[in-house]
Order: C-alpha cells, then structure tokens, then sequence
C-alpha cells in the first residue's frame, strides 16, 4: 500500500523519509517550482524560508530536547542539518543550500518515493494520505481543505498573545477573579495604579515592531489588531479595551484598579498564562521590555513571545488524534505547521511522528502516541487537547511539559531534569515498538 503525501516541506520530507525506510513506498506531491509560495526560493525540499537556524542545540532548551529526541529515533532533517551544520553559538544552524539540496537527493533518489511536482488543488482520494502543505498552502488546496475540516476550524493567519510560565507571575502583586465576580475566578489579574500604567503605555508606542511581509498586510484587515496599534489610537483605548479594570477590585487596596491586564490559563496543568487581547507584533525584545513593566511580571518568563503571521492551520483540539491522524477519518494525517505547531524543528518533528504512525497503519499496527514528558509528545498532547476556542499555534518550549515529580529549584536544573526524564521516557519507549 502506497501512501500519498502533500507538501515536501520539512513535514513532508521528513515523513516520507520515515515510510520509505520502513519499505512503504511514497508518492510526494509538491507544487514547487512550477507553482512558487510567496516565502519560497527555489524548488528544493525542506527550504527553510527564514532563519537558516533550527534554534538552540543544548537540552536546557526544549527545542534542544526535540532535536536530540529526533536524532535518536532517526530523523531526516536532524541528520542533514548535523551534517550542514555551520558555526552559530549554542544554537544548529545551517547551510540552507546544501542542507535542501541533500534533503532533496536522499528522496528523490530513494526508489520507494516516486516525486509529483504539481499543485495539489483538491484532497487526493488515495489514502493514507498526509496533508503536510505548510503555513503557505496554496489557495485552492486551503479550500478543499476548509471543505474537509469546515470553515470555523480552518483559519489564515495567526495572532497569538505571549505566554508567560505561570511560576514566574508575582503573586503578592497578581490576583484570581472574574469580572463582577462572575463564574469561578478564572483570570489572573495584574492590576496598575495611573502612574504605572502611563509608563508602560509610553513604553507600548515606542516600541519597535517587525517590519510586515507584503503578503501579510491583509491579517489586520482580518479583524485582529495588534495591541500597540489599539494603544497607538489614543492613551484611553485600552482601558476600554483588554486593559479595562470594570468589575474587578484589587484585594491589596480594595479598590478599583486604574486599569489591568488579565491572565488566562494556557493549558490544563496552569502551567502557562497567556496574556488576553495582548497580540502583537512587537519585536521580541521589546516585548520583553515591555510587558516585564506590568505590575505582577517583572520577573516573568515568557515561554513564547506574541506573534503574528500569515498562516494556515487547523484547530487541531477539535480536530485530530495527538496521533497526527484526523479525528473523522484516520485514514488522513495531517503534519507541519498546518497542525498548529510553530517552528523549522517542531515541523519536521510532527512529520516524523505522523510518517511513524502512517507506517504503522499499513503494516496493521495501532498507531501511537509519544508520552507525554517527551518534546515528541508534549507538543500532539497541547496542540489537540489546548482549549479550542482560543487556539493558536505553539513552539515547543517546557511550559507544555507535566511537572516534574520532585521539586527542584532553579529554572535550568529544572530543564535539565525535564530533558533527563524525557530521554529515559523515550529510550524505553523506542524499546517498546
Ligand atoms: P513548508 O516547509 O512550508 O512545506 C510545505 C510544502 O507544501 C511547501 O514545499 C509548499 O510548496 C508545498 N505546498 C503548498 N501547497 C501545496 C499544494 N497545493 N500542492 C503541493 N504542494 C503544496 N520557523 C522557524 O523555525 N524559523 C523561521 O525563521 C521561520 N520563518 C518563517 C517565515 C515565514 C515567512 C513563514 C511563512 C514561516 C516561517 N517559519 C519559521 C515557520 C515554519 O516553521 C516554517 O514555515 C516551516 O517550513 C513549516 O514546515 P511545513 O513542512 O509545515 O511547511
């Protein structure tokens, strides 16, 4: 049985190389070159369209974790970036022309993957089937992909807010309520007096934001404003806006705030708070500098920075199995950023997963899901069980982790003992299958 696949991006590559070592063969489909993206260079296989980096090499990083978690189950992409590999500090970067144009040999020289260089315009019939289009799916194929997972969960672009680990957040400072004590007390609130809410408000306008792509200047079309715009319309607008302190009393002054940001839960185990209403497109520094001068976080840590991008995904809680495998039909996979996963190494790692678990399909074997301490497993366990109404793309970081079972102090012997644990779980998990 052959299995077809959308997209020879890094998802894409990566899962096809999993099924042809396993002697599946592979039919690729990939549009490049004849049809480009508005990102994308040139006709080779898992171009990187930015940054030549795949983010930080040590374990104390998550993204570190994931990598040598791909490494030790046998990853395409880790092997070739390891190989291209140049100079860059503690982070693997690469050559991104010799790094493409391996990745693109192995496969097309492999006699298992027969390559389809067209667009893809509609859901291909043949299953199993792994939709692995990337952020940059063409219009055509975004539509029948709507048609498939119905408009609501389907969107173009993204708006996240940063997330904060909900450790870091002051809680002499921060307090739990809903507005007119309404419902359980489910935001944390950051209360400002006049004086601290002037200097960041000041501190908002003068911020430096990312320049926007061309082919991005439709998101605030879109309904979505970014913060620092919103505050940009006058000193009042957020205190009508996402900073508005109706309703709420602050229990150190038992009275009204001048105005407050509010904190939600990010995920089951509150072990992140995203900051409400706060999208933004602020570089990451200044967001840094910026939202630290909210009362409560000053000494926060912000797991993932606020972004907004064009980009195609799906609301993958509603969705799919942390299989890779759609809810409704199992037969169909979907990897890649389009799951909701953010980043070069979080793409190529969903990939990995889903190739495993096609395999497994057509050998007669249940598909399976990575445990949960794992970065493999962390990252399906968030993105289909996060909460669906306010679901956006995510990075792996250690915020998504469970918590350990001892207390440790310290951010990095803490990472260290996530990245410890992590290994031992995957090595006797790799021992299993
Ligand atoms: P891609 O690598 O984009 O692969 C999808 C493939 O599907 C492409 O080759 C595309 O040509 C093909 N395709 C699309 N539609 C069709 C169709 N209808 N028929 C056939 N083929 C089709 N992440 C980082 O970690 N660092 C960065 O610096 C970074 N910068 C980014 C910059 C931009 C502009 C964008 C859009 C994203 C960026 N990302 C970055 C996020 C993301 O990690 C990358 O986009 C990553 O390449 C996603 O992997 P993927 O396999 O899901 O998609």
């Amino acid at each position: 049985m052959k299995v077809t696949i959308v997209g020879a991006g890094l998802a894409g590559s990566e899962a096809a190389w999993q099924l042809a070592r396993q002697g599946i063969p592979v039919r690729l489909m990939e549009m490049r070159p004849a049809t480009m993206t508005p990102a994308h260079k040139t006709g080779d296989f898992a171009e990187l369209v930015c940054s030549n980096s795949l983010r930080g090499a040590a374990l104390e990083n998550a993204v570190g974790l994931l990598k040598e978690e791909m490494r030790r189950i046998g990853s395409l992409i880790i092997e070739m970036a390891d190989l291209h590999s140049v100079p860059a500090g503690g982070a693997l970067a690469v050559d991104r022309h010799a790094f493409a144009e391996a990745i693109t040999e192995r496969l097309t020289q492999h006699p298992l993957i027969e390559i389809e260089q067209k667009e893809v315009q509609q859901i291909p019939e043949e299953r199993p089937l792994i939709i692995a289009s990337g952020p940059l799916t063409s219009p055509a194929l975004s539509q029948s992909i709507q048609g498939l997972t119905g408009e609501d969960y389907f969107y173009f672009y993204d708006a996240a807010a940063p997330i904060v680990a909900s450790e870091s957040v002051d809680m002499s400072v921060a307090f739990w309520a809903s507005r007119y004590d309404k419902g359980d007390a489910d935001y944390l609130n950051c209360p400002m007096n006049e004086e601290e809410y002037d200097r960041f408000y000041q501190a908002l306008i003068e911020a430096e934001v990312h320049p926007l792509k061309e082919f991005e200047k439709e998101i605030y079309f879109e309904g979505c404003m970014p913060v620092e715009v919103m505050a940009k319309r006058g000193r009042e607008t957020l205190l009508f806006g996402p900073l508005k302190p109706v309703g709420l009393t602050d229990p150190r002054t038992g009275r009204r705030p001048f105005a407050v940001v509010q904190l939600r839960k990010e995920n089951r185990q509150g072990t992140m708070y995203n900051l409400v209403g706060f999208q933004t497109h602020l570089k990451w520094p200044d967001q840094k500098r910026v939202f630290s001068l909210i009362p409560g976080l000053e000494q926060a840590e912000f797991v993932r920075y606020g972004v907004m991008h064009r980009n195609t995904f799906i609301n993958s809680p509603t969705l799919l199995h942390p299989t890779y495998q759609l809810r409704k039909d199992p037969n169909i996979f979907f990897a890649g950023q389009i799951t909701g996963v953010e980043g070069y190494v979080e793409s190529a790692a969903s990939g990995l997963a889903a190739g495993l678990n096609a395999a497994r399909l057509v050998k007669g074997k249940e598909p399976v899901v990575f445990p949960p301490d794992t970065a493999m497993g962390a990252l399906p366990a968030y993105i289909t069980t996060a909460e669906a109404k306010h679901f956006q793309p995510m990075n792996v970081n250690y915020g998504l982790f469970p918590p350990l079972e001892e207390r440790i102090k310290g951010k990095r012997p803490r990472q260290q003992a996530h990245a410890q644990r992590a290994l031992r779980r995957l090595d006797d998990f790799l021992s299993t299958l």
